[in-house]
């Protein structure tokens, strides 16, 4: 190994890794009677799910997927649900039956979708009745649907129409995986540059990325009574909502499918909830509302998926008089890097997490001094494979030797061992939680006949806590006098234009600015960090 290397890791040891695939990790030792509730869902008809219950039906599930569909291992399933029961069964249910699942955005557009499908090729599609005139507007196929919360008809299949019998599924056994490093799931994610891509998690990411939750000191070392309003299909929720729930048997789980913060404070006080998972905006909102008080029965919130400084940290802390503890991570990471640990530097991620190694580097690889900023590189076991069918970009994201994982992130480590992270090598923008690619909506942007080179970065909004993405327009010749007359109906037109084609988190909230000319490279590249500091000298000119 180098010696110039400059490695940090968590002072608390993390306990061997089991040698076993996610469902043996979590199913293989319950039994089908387990009552223990362990999801309930806070909307429509209230529905609570036990262990040996989920265990069954997802059991049904997917024998169903193997005996009605024919689906054989590696096939590809494309779940497109909100948070609710039917989620942990189609997930593992998939698992069961040695198959991978794909995630998107139940919020997403036509185009979206159409992206997604086409990057994973899904073999069935596991989703909600609402979403159906979306996926065949995105020209995916009714007769691959199968439908999780009520019947459809046309062709798609209903769930209680798949699910094997009862007792054919208590005899049923998993499909084996045979080696850890198969790919379980396809989440989502721009990485560093460019369009979304599918990210390979491995059985052996999940379990790893599981063991070390559990190991970080009062995060998750004690089953807890949770809310979960984070969108499972994200990596935040799908490890820590969906699967750590699991994991740390006799926790409970309440399922919200949107951010409210009167609901949010109800389920609190009503499904006696002493842990919350949250990205920073929603902190503020809560902050505000009149039944804030009710949320004093929580002992620990977690915070992450976007920077919570530490002004609004304590401030959170005193009204709602808990921990508030904050963490980092990336969809790349299965979930976790930083932090989910009480008591550390305000403002901070905290430290590595347990069973984790990071440094932080300078442009040219070269390890930094502690205090100094640097990308951070991670090297651990929940570290994904790579992205699906993208060689190119899976060697862009690793350092030439393999090994480390490139967060895109610029971190500094404090003489306390809490790293923060101060700003983005990446070209990502995070709009409350919410990845935004800025390549995609240029792309999108080049499409408009009046444009001719178009950038888009995120501006960071101090009440609102989060990025909002904002374009910088160059106009073709012939509209340029036009742009320079009409300003405000073109902004308008170009933000509805992105609307049209994409997810609300995607809009272009941050605005539009017409410039003379795009800053580029010679070669065609946007020089960002110029479009920034004009960013900048518009904030400072406010
Ligand atoms: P995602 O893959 O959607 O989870 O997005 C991962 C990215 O979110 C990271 O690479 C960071 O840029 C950002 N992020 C996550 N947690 C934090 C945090 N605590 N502070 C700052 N940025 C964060």
């Amino acid at each position: 190994m180098d010696v110039k290397m400059k490695i940090y890791q968590s002072s608390t040891p993390m306990p061997q890794v089991p040698n076993k695939g996610i469902y043996d990790l979590l199913f293989a030792d319950t039994s089908f009677d387990d009552g223990q509730i362990v999801f309930k869902e806070c909307f429509g008809d209230h529905k609570e799910i036990s262990r040996g219950q989920l265990k069954l039906q997802l059991h049904r599930f997917g024998l169903g997927l193997q005996q009605k569909k024919g689906l054989k291992k590696g096939d590809v399933v494309l779940a497109i649900l909100p948070n609710m029961i039917g989620f942990p069964i189609a997930v593992f249910g998939c698992v069961f039956a040695g198959l991978i699942v794909a995630f998107a955005n139940p919020a997403y557009s036509e185009k979206e979708l159409k992206h997604i499908a086409n990057l994973v090729e899904p073999k069935a599609i596991a989703t909600v009745k609402p979403l159906l005139k979306q996926i065949t507007n995105a020209g995916l196929s009714i007769e691959s649907c199968i439908i999780m919360d009520q019947p459809y008809g046309q062709g798609s299949t209903f769930v209680d129409d798949l699910l094997a019998s009862e007792s054919d599924a208590r005899k049923a056994k998993a499909v084996t995986v045979n080696d850890l490093n198969e790919t379980a799931y396809l989440p989502c994610s721009s990485g560093t540059t460019g369009l979304p891509k599918a990210v390979m998690i491995s059985h052996r990411n999940m379990v790893s990325m599981l063991v070390t939750l559990v190991s970080i000191p009062h995060f998750y070392d004690k089953p807890w009574r949770a809310v979960a309003v984070a969108p499972f299909f994200h990596a935040m929720a799908l490890a820590n909502a969906v699967h750590l729930p699991l994991f740390k048997k006799g926790s409970y789980v309440a399922i919200m499918q949107r951010f409210d913060a009167g609901e949010f404070c109800d389920v609190v006080k009503n499904e006696k909830i002493d842990f919350a998972n949250l990205a920073p905006p929603a902190l503020r909102v809560l902050m505000a509302h009149p039944k804030v008080k009710q949320l004093n029965r929580i002992e620990l919130m977690c915070v992450g998926a976007a920077p919570l400084d530490a002004e609004l940290q304590q401030r959170a802390m005193d009204v709602f008089g808990c921990e508030i503890a904050q963490g980092h991570g990336m969809t790349e990471t299965t979930v976790g890097t930083l932090g989910m640990q009480k008591k550390r530097k305000l403002g901070s991620c905290g430290p590595p997490m347990p069973g984790l190694e990071l440094r932080v580097v300078d442009d040219d690889g070269n390890d930094v001094k502690q205090g100094e900023r640097g990308e951070l590189l991670v090297r651990a076991g929940n570290i994904f494979r790579g992205y699906w069918k993208n060689e190119a970009a899976t060697k862009e994201t690793f350092t030439d030797d393999g090994q480390w994982l490139k967060t895109g992130d610029i971190a500094v480590v404090h003489d306390t061992g809490d790293f923060s992270i101060v700003d983005r090598k990446k070209e990502l923008i995070k709009y409350k939680g919410y990845q935004v690619a800025p390549a995609e909506l240029e792309g999108l942007l080049l499409q408009h006949p009046k444009v001719a080179a178009a950038a888009v970065i995120g501006i960071y909004d101090k009440e609102l806590v989060t990025e909002l993405p904002r374009a910088y327009i160059q106009l073709k010749p012939d509209h340029k006098q036009e742009g320079q007359s009409n300003v405000e109906q073109l902004a308008k037109d170009l933000t509805e234009f992105i609307a049209k084609q994409t997810s609300s988190h995607k809009r272009l909230r941050g605005g539009v600015r017409i410039l003379e000319q795009v800053p580029v490279n010679p070669s065609g590249k946007i020089l960002r960090k110029e479009i920034r500091a004009l960013a900048a000298k518009e904030e400072n000119e406010k």
